[in-house]
């Protein structure tokens, strides 16, 4: 697991931090989530994003997006190996064979041939079939077709379960993680078997730039609250992806490489975990969607 920083000419000066993922696969720490984006609206909105520099894209089955996610693609001018895009099975599709026919439907609406990542978007334990699910993954990969594997919403228990009855380590395990709910023992487990923590909702979806202590830190480095969040995520070695459809926002969650939090701030930001969950808590979900 390592996190290098470049800046690629090819792309116009654009600054693009990398980070390596146990299978040797290169991703921006930093993608731009899609979420609530609407189809109609996608093409206009990752126009402005890829624009502004962003190149990892998350997407989901679930969100019925991933048609405009494939427009957006088709329209830029972006070469594909430059692109890193995340897509996910969703929870009704889990099973071996489900799996395997669902990440044939997202590949033709996203219009590509490949996606750069696949993950299973949540455990559902009490359907328990995210083993098959996660089977399907694997023969995804040895077959080429993603470039990684991996979770979301999985807590240690169920990660465990999965790395004794499965083969390949899942890549990233992306969770609820923000300023509120931080994640630090699951992060550990994590960074233990070499797998990346993602954060969903890593501005919890705006509520978190409400905090006065995020606003005083914010005052001091003349940045936005959602610059200093975002900031935050990165220098802890997470890979974060903000959502916005607005176009100021998405230039400003990007206008975060030119500053470094200090410790006292790092340490005033932790100070403010209080296990506080705007999803539900992955034992919990029950959607079957
Ligand atoms: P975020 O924490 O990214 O917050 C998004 C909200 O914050 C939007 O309302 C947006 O408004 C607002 N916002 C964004 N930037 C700014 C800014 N600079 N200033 C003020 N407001 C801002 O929430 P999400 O829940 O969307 O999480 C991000 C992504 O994570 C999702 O889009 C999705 O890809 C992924 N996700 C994954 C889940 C999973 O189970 N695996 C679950 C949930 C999310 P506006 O758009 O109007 O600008």
């Amino acid at each position: 697991m390592s996190i290098s920083y470049v800046i690629n000419k090819n792309q116009g000066g654009i600054s693009l931090n990398y980070i390596t993922l146990n299978n040797g696969t290169k991703m921006p720490q930093l993608g731009f989530g899609v979420w609530k984006i609407e189809n109609k609206n996608m093409p206009a909105v990752l126009n402005n994003a890829f624009n502004t520099g962003f190149r990892s894209i998350d997407t989901a089955s679930v969100y019925e997006n991933e048609e405009g996610v494939g427009e957006g693609i088709a329209k830029s001018n972006i070469s594909r190996d430059d692109l890193f895009i995340t897509t996910k099975v969703r929870n009704k599709d889990h099973g071996y064979d489900n799996t395997l026919k669902a990440f044939e439907e997202s590949l033709k609406k996203l219009k590509l041939d490949y996606v750069d990542q696949y993950l299973v978007h949540w455990p559902m334990p009490q359907v328990d079939k995210f083993i098959e699910t996660y089977k399907a993954l694997e023969k995804l990969y040895t077959e080429g077709r993603v470039r990684a594997i991996g979770v979301c919403n999985f807590t240690d228990e169920h990660l465990s379960r999965l790395m004794d009855e499965c083969e390949i380590i899942p890549t990233v395990n992306q969770v609820e993680c923000h300023v509120y709910l931080q994640q630090q023992k699951l992060k550990d487990f994590c960074q233990k078997h070499n797998i990346f923590l993602e954060a969903w909702s890593p501005l919890m979806q705006g509520e978190a730039l409400q905090e006065k202590i995020i606003k005083e830190i914010a005052n001091k480095y003349k940045k936005t609250a959602a610059q200093i969040i975002i900031r935050w995520h990165l220098q802890n070695k997470t890979i974060v992806i903000p959502k916005s459809s607005t176009s100021s926002r998405i230039a400003e969650n990007y206008d975060v490489f030119d500053f470094e939090l200090d410790n006292d701030s790092m340490d005033r930001i932790a100070s403010l975990d209080k296990e506080k969950r705007q999803g539900p808590h992955p034992d919990n979900m029950n959607i079957l969607e």
